[in-house]
């Protein structure tokens, strides 16, 4: 019963390693009445008595008259109606139909053409058109579809790509054109929220965020909180994450949409904007900007950061890791952002010198002060007089010294790239409070 086997796996809905049409020749070439074991899907056991099919009665070749020369050779001629071609056709569909392949471990793509019955050259005409090399690399588990004619030609070849992406082979004169076909997905918004309990990480990974997504959340409130340090128990969050979704199956890909932080009786917000930045609930940026210069006037600069600096007397490499400003004694100093005193000492080559860390990145320091306006711990707004300048310490005339650190490293005060704090206006500000009213409804719904 060999011959029946593409008839029990199509029962079954397992790929068919041999088409359709070759049961065409079958019908034609073996005994007018099958008889065939079926095994029928999700049964609980085989079907005792075999099942008879009954091949229709027009299907009986006529006999050929007794006195006519018979050559066994060659096939008979038939009439379409005597061989009963509609008949068959309730068997054997004429239209091309798509066969699914699996990729199986050990696979290559000559041994799913031989066991699907296709020529090798046709393989090679698929590989001319395979440009982007995508059958170099099928893996086990990859979906294949087929559509092959009843002339044995493969018309169209597709191979699932990923959950968005199907490349297809479609044949084109002799060969074949490929071609990528992109799914369109959907997004879905769900919103999360908890309390925290010990760690914010901790009690935001129970709540169902990503690291990466606890992590962007820290960084858009890193100036207005230190989650090590500010936040407390019994302090709350809101965050609405976007999902993308092909036919109802997560991609993988998300992203933060709104985030509300409640801590001490006090709400944070963010909310992303159709740039793909997040502004407060008023639009006004989560960034905070610096000025340039920490100082109200314009100051000659007497010697310019230069981390190859070489001492004029030992000629040794004395990197000068900041900007002197040639500045009188005494004149204001200004916070260049917002920021946190971390230090404010004095120190025997420093002087009077003072730290301020401002978010997570940047950090600036003053050297040679003359006094101290706040002190460690101080919260301090960008313009703000945190200290008047002086010639403290090892210092061989009245000047400011000036670093600007990104990452505990030195970089150029007068050069670095400094993080810009626009806010929204007109019409882009209007869009944007429309879409915190539709985050705010997602929130409550
Ligand atoms: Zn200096």
């Amino acid at each position: 019963m060999n011959l029946l086997r593409p008839l029990q796996s199509r029962i079954q809905g397992m790929p068919t390693p041999l088409p359709k049409r070759h049961l065409y020749g079958i019908v034609l070439l073996s005994t007018l009445t099958l008889t065939a074991t079926v095994m029928l899907p999700s049964t609980q056991h085989i079907l005792e008595q075999p099942v008879r099919i009954n091949i229709p009665t027009s299907l009986n070749l006529p006999q050929p008259a007794a006195k006519e020369q018979v050559d066994n050779t060659e096939f008979y001629t038939l009439p379409h109606d005597d061989i009963g071609i509609d008949a068959l056709d309730e068997i054997v569909a004429t239209e091309p139909e798509w066969q699914e392949y699996v990729v199986q471990n050990g696979d290559t793509l000559s041994t799913i053409f031989n066991g699907l019955g296709l020529p090798l050259a046709t393989m090679y005409k698929l590989l001319d058109a395979d440009k982007e090399k995508i059958l170099d690399g099928l893996k086990p588990g990859q979906s294949l579809s087929l559509l092959i004619d009843n002339d044995n030609l493969l018309q169209e070849f597709k191979i699932k790509q990923d959950l968005l992406h199907t490349r297809t082979f479609s044949r084109d004169g002799a060969g074949y054109k490929s071609k990528i076909k992109t799914i369109a997905s959907n997004w879905e918004s769900k919103a999360l929220q908890g309390v925290i309990k010990g760690s914010f990480y901790l009690s935001a990974r129970d709540a169902g965020l990503s690291a990466s997504q606890i992590q962007k959340i820290a960084n858009l409130f890193q100036w207005q909180l230190n989650f090590a340090r500010d936040l407390r128990q019994g302090d709350s969050f809101k965050v609405l994450v976007q999902r993308e979704f092909v036919k109802g199956q997560s991609t993988g890909k998300s992203e933060l949409q709104a985030v509300e932080l409640n801590s001490r009786g006090k709400t944070y917000y963010a909310y992303r904007n159709e740039d793909g930045k997040f502004y407060d609930a008023k639009g006004e940026s989560l960034e905070r900007g610096f000025i340039r210069t920490p100082l109200a006037i314009s100051p000659r600069i007497s010697s310019k950061f230069n981390l190859n600096r070489k001492h004029p007397i030992t000629g040794r490499v004395r990197p000068h890791n900041g900007t002197d400003f040639a500045v009188p004694i005494g004149t204001p100093v200004l916070a260049p952002g917002d920021g946190v005193v971390v230090k404010a000492v004095r120190h025997a080559f420093a002087g009077n010198y003072l730290v301020i860390r401002h978010g997570r990145q940047y950090t600036t320091r003053f050297l040679h002060l003359s006094k101290f306006l706040v002190k460690p711990g101080d919260r301090v707004r960008r313009g703000q007089k945190i200290a008047l300048s002086g010639n403290t310490g090892r210092s061989t005339g009245p000047h400011l010294h000036y670093e600007f650190h990104i990452n505990n490293r030195p970089v150029d005060p007068m050069q670095v790239k400094l993080p810009m704090a626009e806010g929204l206006s007109g019409s882009e500000k209007r869009t944007f409070l429309a879409t915190v009213e539709k985050y705010q409804r997602e929130f409550s719904g």
